[in-house]
């Protein structure tokens, strides 16, 4: 008999690492830890999302970049 409790996690590991065919990652955002499924080609993806923690990262290195 199999356990009821392996057969969920087997499902959680192929919903994160297989299904999606993406690499699990932690966003590079200053101060966020969200964790998501980078499927983008080669794999560069660095934020949990581009119009939040990607946004404020291209302002941050514009602003640093400007000097002030
Ligand atoms: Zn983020």
């Amino acid at each position: 008999m199999r356990s009821a409790l392996a057969v969920v996690a087997t499902d959680a590991v192929d919903t994160l690492g297989g299904a999606h065919d993406g690499t699990v990652r932690v966003c590079a955002g200053t101060g966020c830890v969200a964790v998501f499924v980078d499927t983008s080609r080669g794999r560069s993806r660095r934020w949990c999302s581009m119009s939040t923690c990607g946004n404020r990262a291209k302002k941050e290195a514009i602003r640093s970049r400007s000097g002030q």
